[in-house]
């Protein structure tokens, strides 16, 4: 993937997609597979913002069940499948562990739905790779529980119940596949361009105006089509040529909080006073979240503070009394926030997830605009494929139907996931073991792609630490073939580098060194991209 914003405005689109986390990447993904000629922005990096910040659940969703909606978790239920298909290298099944306390009913209920879980996800296993099937719910004793899970001893429970949903190993990662995998079919992606002005024809949208945070060039990009799928910056897109009738969007705070392992292997989902928590074997780490808070602050300056740490802390502690974690446990934070759509509820934690799509010709009288807000990352892929069916009777020119259900990801075409990695491991055996892993897992059936980089110097391929199963091939592999710009970019999304907490200095000057290089910083240049992507790790708000 190569950034040319001259060969990009100097090209004529059937529609322009602004924003391109899960919503728009799925978009974009969806329509250049169809044949539509397609550009896609975003004023950061790809997959940078809310996309980054979830849980990284790929989930029925069990707790919708209690809200009657039955129909949103049998399509995210659905969509699991899918994704365990389409991205065999990056979606894994995960285990979750749900801890009884003393009532009868409350087990009794959680039974219950459980079982309607399993009859919602009744075709879960037809899918090739056996390794990816998810066997139906279970009930297990305390003394089974606790010794799988010895944290949850001290916590005096009855019982579990153990049901199976999936995780993301990286889902920046996988935004970022959608949108290589929208551009090796032909559209035009780039980061860090911002839609400062969506242009208009009589009644009819006709393009883009955007800007390059990095450079201040302005561009504009021509299209019938424009979809606005900036999640929760959508009301103030949609704003600039809607003015009173944009959307509007309640935003909803999340936040989570990486620690040192406290569980062996499953998820433990855990009822607080606040509502449910979840404590996820991720990486040998467990990611602790999350929260779910009305929140108005601007939307850029979004982090953790030490006080919802400390309160969250408090409430996995009281939960999981086991665990005994303090701030000093935790190695990385962060925060996002859930674009919902305003049903005028109030209640951000039992608001719907359901995603809505606008059709603001119908609405608002402005043909060709439309917004996709809202939603999971799990039903992103359906969300675009009903925007992308809306658009495709407003073109002309032929296009397919969607294939983005059957068609894997650009790294997905691995066959079956543990012989694969098996296979790469038996052609490099000099490797590091665990290089080999994190290459199959990050990049699937591209992972040649950056073994190659290592032909000509193998230094390239060595784990960057002890801790640390990332090379500088991922590196230059992220600047010369992934877009990626900045430290934060590669520290953060293109590797796991920088996301289980501060890496170390030498570690961090090598990258930076490399990048230097590759990106032709000064020293200046280092160091500023040092500080910004080092200030992560601070609490918002300074300590
Ligand atoms: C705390 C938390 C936990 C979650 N956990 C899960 C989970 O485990 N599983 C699950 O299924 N879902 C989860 N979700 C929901 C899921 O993360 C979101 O539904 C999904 O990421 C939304 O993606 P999006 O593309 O709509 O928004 P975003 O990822 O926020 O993308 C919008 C993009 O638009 C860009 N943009 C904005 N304005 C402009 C502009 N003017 N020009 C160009 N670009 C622009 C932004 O830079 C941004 O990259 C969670 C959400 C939160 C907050």
């Amino acid at each position: 993937m190569k950034r040319d914003l001259a060969a990009m405005a100097a090209r004529p689109y059937d529609v322009i997609i602004i924003g391109a986390g899960a919503t728009g990447a799925a978009i974009a993904w969806d329509a250049a597979l169809r044949g539509f000629r397609v550009a896609l922005i975003d004023k950061g990096d790809f997959g940078h913002a809310t996309s980054a910040a979830s849980s990284k659940l790929i989930h029925g969703g069990l707790r919708y069940l209690r809200n009657g909606e039955i129909a949103l978790v049998r399509e995210s239920l659905a969509e699991r499948r899918i994704w365990l298909k389409i991205a065999p290298h990056l979606v894994h099944p995960l285990a979750n562990l749900v801890p009884l306390g003393a009532g009868l009913k409350a087990g009794a209920v959680l039974g219950t739905g459980l079982a309607l879980y399993d009859l919602l996800s009744f075709d879960r296993n037809r899918i090739d790779d056996p390794d990816k099937r998810i066997p139906g719910f279970k009930f297990i004793s305390a003394l089974q529980a606790n010794s799988m899970e010895p944290v949850l001893t001290a916590g005096g429970i009855s019982g579990a119940f153990i049901y199976g949903d999936a995780q993301m190993v990286n889902p920046e990662r996988l935004v970022l596949e959608m949108v290589a995998g929208a551009v090796e079919r032909g559209a035009a992606a780039a980061n860090r361009l911002e839609a400062t002005a969506i242009m208009t024809e009589g009644t009819a949208v006709s393009g883009v105006n955007a800007h390059c945070t990095l450079t201040g060039r302005e561009i504009t990009l021509k299209a019938p089509l424009v979809i606005n799928a900036a999640g929760p910056w959508a009301d103030h897109v949609a704003g600039r040529v809607l003015k009173d009738t944009a959307p509007k969007i309640v935003r909803s705070k999340g936040i989570h909080l990486i620690v040192p392992n406290v569980t062996r292997s499953h998820a433990l989902v855990l009822q607080t006073p606040a509502g449910h928590a979840f404590a996820l074997p991720w990486r040998g780490h467990t990611i602790l979240g999350t929260t779910d808070t009305r929140d108005d602050s601007p939307l850029d300056q979004i982090g953790v503070t030490v006080k919802e740490a400390e309160d969250f802390l408090g409430l996995v502690n009281g939960a999981l009394p086991g665990a005994r974690l303090s701030l000093k446990d935790v190695v990385y934070h962060y925060a996002g926030i859930r674009p919902i759509v305003d049903d005028g509820g109030g209640d951000t934690y039992g608001a719907s997830r359901r995603p809505e799509v606008v059709d603001h010709g119908a609405r608002d009288g402005l043909q060709g605009f439309y917004s996709a807000i809202g939603g999971k990352w799990t039903t992103s892929r359906r969300l675009a494929q009903k925007v992308v069916d809306l658009i495709d009777a407003k073109v002309t020119r032929w296009t397919g139907h969607c294939e983005t259900d059957v068609t894997p990801l650009p790294g997905g075409q691995t066959g079956r996931f543990a012989s694969f990695t098996d296979r790469l491991e038996l052609a490099h055996p000099g490797l590091d073991r665990k290089v080999i892993d994190t290459l199959a897992v990050h990049y699937g059936a591209k992972a040649g792609e950056v073994l190659a980089l290592g032909r000509d110097d193998p230094s390239l391929l060595a784990p960057l630490s002890g801790a640390l199963p990332e090379t500088l091939a991922a590196v230059i592999y992220a600047v010369r073939a992934e877009m990626a710009l900045t430290l934060d970019d590669v520290l953060f999304r293109r590797t796991g580098i920088g996301t289980l907490g501060h890496p170390g200095d030498d570690v961090v000057g090598r990258v930076g060194q490399t990048m230097a290089r590759e990106l032709g910083w000064d020293g200046a240049e280092e160091a500023r991209q040092i500080d910004q992507a080092l200030a992560r790790y601070q609490f918002a708000g300074g300590s």
